[in-house]
């Protein structure tokens, strides 16, 4: 029976595959396809870099100034106008908040990578050698998320400070963790009530567990991110104290800076504890460290809460200004909004006068123990009761 040309066609196919190749055979073979794999890998690879160059081009980027700074905000997607103006006034705000303490925008330029993905929320970001913030956005993220949002803020404090060795990460990331919401108040994108409720509850998750070794030494999420917080909060509470309000942390990281510490450049702990106590004139940082960097110091929290006059009833967070240090809580989130205008110089405010009146509003240093102090606060806050109630 004849057969037809297809039937033909896989016989001798057949018949090819089934003889075995010889050596020179197989050579050539292996040969014939690594190099038309390599051609179609290279070709691929050439037709991405063109889309990509292509498309790139089609992506304006949003510059905006701050002050003699540029942010350039890149986009990896195509996005529409409204929510271009969403993620502008996103990076304004985060502006905003890290110039209420440095007073000016920390390095003289920063790209923005915005990584646009699906869902509505503002994902992880990263900051690299103080110039540039990759961060991941949802496409359906709203102008409530955004207001909403701390990571534009964190990554930024980490442009404004010294990279360090990797034993003292905590550093770093406490600082970010610690400033970004008393600088969202400070620019009145947060309330006093919200920060102190996120500390409530964030603080713990930084105290020493069983076998930790000092921060130094424990480099577990929690000692990393709120147990470096907390060490930043106890340094600017004791800078605040100990120089009845004069002083802050604010002075310490604006020296820092001043004197070329931002996130291009590495300095080792040490450097950075003996430049922040020069600029306080009290070695508060340096003495801080040697206890907290080595050992698995407990802060008491409860105490420490009570003297700052701040408390949680389930979810809502009450003050007390007779607290003996409430003052110093009222200073750590005070603060004046600064508008970070687009294409144009930022128009300073009176920080001076703000910021003297504000660290030292009805502040009185004290060294009374935590027992009497917890005492005090009790009794003043059954004659006046909470002031301010909220939910957070
Ligand atoms: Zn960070």
């Amino acid at each position: 029976m004849p057969t037809t040309d297809s039937e033909s066609l896989a016989k001798r196919s057949r018949e090819v595959c089934a003889r075995p190749l010889n050596r020179i055979e197989r050579v050539q073979d292996l040969l014939q396809n690594r190099v038309f794999m390599s051609i179609r890998l290279w070709c691929a690879l050439a037709l991405l870099l063109l889309a990509q160059a292509v498309s790139a081009e089609d992506i304006p980027d949003s510059v905006l100034k701050a002050g003699d700074a540029s942010i350039t905000i890149q986009y990896s997607t195509k996005v529409s106008d409204e929510f271009r103006k969403l993620v502008e006034g996103w990076v304004r705000d985060a502006a905003d908040a890290v110039i209420t303490v440095y007073r000016k925008y920390p390095v003289e330029r920063v790209t923005i990578e915005v990584r646009v993905g699906t869902g509505g929320r503002v994902g992880g970001g990263m900051t690299f050698d103080g110039r540039l913030i990759k961060v991941r956005v949802g496409s359906e993220t709203t102008r409530e998320a955004f207001r909403s949002d701390w990571v534009m803020t964190h990554e930024m404090f980490h442009l404004g400070f010294p990279d360090t060795d990797r034993t003292a990460n905590w550093i770093g990331e406490g600082l970010s963790t610690y400033m970004e919401p008393l600088a969202r108040a400070r620019a009145g994108q947060l309330s006093a009530e919200e920060v102190w409720g996120s500390m409530i509850d964030g603080f713990p998750k930084g105290l020493p567990a069983a076998g930790d070794q000092g921060l130094d030494n424990t480099p577990t999420w929690g000692r990393t991110y709120w147990g470096g917080a907390l060490f930043w909060l106890l340094a600017d509470v004791e800078i605040r104290r100990q120089t009845n309000g004069r002083k802050s942390l604010d002075d310490a990281l604006r020296a820092i800076e001043a004197e070329g510490g931002i996130g291009s450049s590495h300095w080792p702990e040490t450097k950075i504890f003996r430049r922040a106590d020069a600029a306080i004139g009290k070695p508060i940082l340096e003495k801080l460290d040697e206890r907290l960097g080595a050992h698995p110091e407990k802060t008491d929290l409860a105490a420490l809460w009570q003297q700052l006059g701040v408390s949680q009833k389930e979810r809502a967070v009450l003050f007390n200004d007779s607290a003996p240090w409430a003052g110093i809580r009222r200073a750590l989130t005070h603060g004046q909004r600064v508008i970070l205008q687009h294409g144009d110089t930022i128009v300073p405010p009176p920080w001076h006068s703000s910021f003297s009146r504000s660290s030292s509003v009805s502040f009185r240093p004290t060294f009374a123990s935590v027992e009497r102090s917890t005492r005090a606060a009790v009794r003043s806050r059954s004659k006046s009761g909470p002031r301010l109630r909220t939910r957070w």
